[in-house]
């Protein structure tokens, strides 16, 4: 590793700011054709992506899921990268769990009720949200609302199902701009294999001749002058042309007093302070034996105002009669997973609450012997799952300001939260970090 108080990388072209998908994707670009600085806050890198291993398996605590794999540019440029180079093959495979949407609500006396067709009943309800088109202010409401106002409430609680995508209760999330953003959001790939490769093959395509990147080191300021910015870190102070700012949006709603030692935009300002973030804690689950019904896909279950997704994703992979899938993955949004964050050992026992639909009712209920669950929430350089919309907030104004930047190109943004199509998701990172790089080698 370069000492960093060497010269040249004092003075980078550019520094970028946190080494997720996002910053790692702006510095690959940028170091084919500058020095660039990466100043990472923790002692790794990947951010939002997590992988661990148990047993023969590689779960993920964070992405697990390439979305829209047709229009996925991160996916499409990992794969060509891999055919080109002759390696072997991801274990990546077509997510058919959603095909198998099972939804089901649980009375306080405990009593299970199934919600038919969840499916048709989500398309009927978003063809009529779809109708809403652009006129946001005549329905600028929660889905809840907009549930309870539009829908016969058989169909409007079928988009409770948007609860375990967005990390939000849906009496929080916007009905005008959360469903198009999961409108047919086409064929979703899982990664068996463990989502860190992502970050793998990003490092590989880094120009380490033009690149440091330096962990341990948070950004505390950053400056505008005439002659350019200057980045002060833990690793010290960089002077640069350009500083491209990946970390989290909530990161920047805490930091942001101090973060930024000179004036930024109005509409900047107010982007970051206005932004939702989402909470949704993942939970790995694994048991000694299986006790759920076979054949199941993703099943949401809602109990007492929360709703917890199950997904059997690992019933789908090489299941024999000799290998039972004994994993499941639990999706936990709002008020719900903030408190498991907090409290690993609280995950199960919640859980189990919402559990009792899923089970084979020859077998019963059996207690996990391990349990792994996310902290993104109270990571000081994460703060929760993504960027979102509440109700009475719109995309425009949240994503725009940060696309745009400050100081005359100078302070540029880049992460899930700066792009309209990928928002919240790895690729929407990847494609962001690629475009901020553009801006700088332009200019
Ligand atoms: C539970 C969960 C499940 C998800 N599932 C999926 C999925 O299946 N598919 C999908 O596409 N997406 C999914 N996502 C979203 C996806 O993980 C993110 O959109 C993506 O990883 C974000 O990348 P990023 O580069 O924008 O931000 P990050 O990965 O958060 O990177 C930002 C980096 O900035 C660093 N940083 C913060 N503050 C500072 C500072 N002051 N100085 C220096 N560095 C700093 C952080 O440490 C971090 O490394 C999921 C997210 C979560 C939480």
């Amino acid at each position: 590793m370069v000492d960093p108080c060497t010269e040249p990388y004092r003075n980078p072209s550019v520094v970028v700011v946190g080494a997720g998908i996002a910053g790692l994707s702006a510095a690959v670009k940028l170091s084919q054709k500058c020095k660039v600085v990466v100043l990472e806050a923790q002692n790794q890198i990947g951010g939002r992506i997590s992988s661990f291993q148990s047993g023969n398996r590689t779960y993920d605590l964070g992405a697990s899921w390439f979305h829209d794999i047709d229009n996925n540019q991160l996916y499409s440029d990992i794969q060509e990268s891999i055919l080109s180079s002759g390696r072997k093959p991801w274990s990546l495979e077509i997510d058919h769990t959603d095909e198998n949407y099972e939804m089901n609500v649980i009375a306080d006396d405990g009593s299970v009720s199934t919600v038919q067709d969840v499916s048709e009943k989500l398309k009927c309800a978003e063809n009529i949200l779809e109708t809403i088109g652009d006129d946001a202010s005549e329905f600028d409401m929660s889905l809840e609302e907009y549930a309870h106002t539009y829908l016969h409430p058989d169909v409007g609680i079928a988009l409770r199902a948007y609860e375990s995508y967005v990390g939000l209760l849906w009496s929080q999330m916007s009905a005008v701009e959360t469903p198009p953003t999961l409108l047919d959001h086409g064929t979703d790939a899982f990664q068996f294999g463990g989502n860190e490769l992502v970050i793998d093959f990003l490092k590989s395509k880094l120009n380490s001749a033009n690149t440091e990147l330096i962990l341990n080191a948070p950004v505390t300021s950053i400056s505008n002058s005439e002659s350019g910015v200057t980045v002060s870190s833990a690793a010290g102070q960089f002077f640069c042309k350009h500083v491209i700012v990946t970390a989290p949006l909530a990161v920047l709603q805490k930091a942001k007093p101090s973060l930024f030692a000179s004036p930024i935009p109005e509409p900047l300002e107010n982007a970051i302070t206005n932004a939702t973030i989402a909470v949704l804690a993942k939970v790995v689950l694994e048991f000694p034996k299986r006790f759920w019904r076979k054949g199941l896909g993703r099943v949401c279950c809602i109990y007492k105002n929360t709703s917890v997704m199950f997904s059997c994703i690992y019933d789908t992979q090489n299941e024999n009669e000799h290998s039972v899938n004994k994993t499941l993955l639990a999706f936990v949004p709002g008020p719900l997973g903030a408190s498991i964050e907090r409290d690993h050992a609280s995950a199960w026992p919640e859980l189990k609450q919402f559990i009792k639909p899923l089970v084979d009712s020859e077998v019963g209920i059996v207690d996990p012997h391990q349990v792994h669950v996310s902290s993104w929430s109270k990571n000081e350089y994460i703060r929760g799952a993504y960027s979102s919309l509440s109700k009475g907030q719109n995309m425009r104004d949240l994503v725009l300001p940060m696309m745009q930047g400050a100081w005359d190109d100078k302070l540029l943004f880049a992460g899930e939260h700066c792009t309209i199509q990928g928002i919240g998701c790895m690729d929407g990172a990847y494609v962001s970090g690629i475009s901020a790089a553009e801006k700088v080698l332009n200019d």
